[in-house]
């Protein structure tokens, strides 16, 4: 039993608020927010987007990873957008492993060799962020008058804290 067919009937009612709407390719922002895929994190709303307004990136962590940077150049360099946004936040699946073990469980789960495979897990959110932030800051595709801010969000409040 899956849970899809619940999402084709939430779905219906979804489209009856939805209305039809012709928005912008480019986002109204033009802002791209790099941020984890968990599940107690609601990007749009805890920032006040709409449809729209931004691009939202996630993978495990929002670490900025090869495949972030490919998202971010096509956002910047063919939607427009100039600004970014790294938001991590606290209790992340990120911090519970250490890439060594979780590599070397893998290897023995599924018979395989992942060599130096970094899964990007962190302990300290502050620290990753910034390492983050200095990445795209360092990177040859993100040109220097791209504005990037790091912040983290609490899953138990809601609130989005600026790291500086
Ligand atoms: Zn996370």
């Amino acid at each position: 039993m899956s849970y899809f067919e619940n999402f084709i009937k939430a779905n219906q009612a979804y489209i009856d608020r939805h209305g039809t709407a012709h928005l912008p390719i480019k986002p109204k922002t033009k802002v791209a927010i790099i941020t984890c895929m968990d599940a107690r994190l609601h990007v749009a709303p805890a920032l006040g987007l709409d449809l729209g307004d931004a691009h939202i990136l996630r993978n495990a962590g929002g670490r900025v990873t090869e495949d972030m940077i490919r998202s971010l150049v096509i956002s910047q360099q063919q939607l427009g957008t100039q600004e970014v946004v790294v938001l991590h936040h606290t209790d992340c699946g990120a911090q519970t492993f250490k890439n060594a073990d979780f590599v070397a469980d893998l290897e023995e789960r599924f018979q395989v060799n992942l060599q130096d495979k970094n899964f990007l897990p962190f302990t300290d959110v502050e620290e990753s962020v910034r390492q983050d932030v200095a990445l795209l800051k360092d990177s040859p595709l993100i040109p220097d008058d791209i504005t990037i801010f790091g912040a983290i969000y609490d899953v138990d409040t809601g609130r989005i804290s600026p790291v500086q």
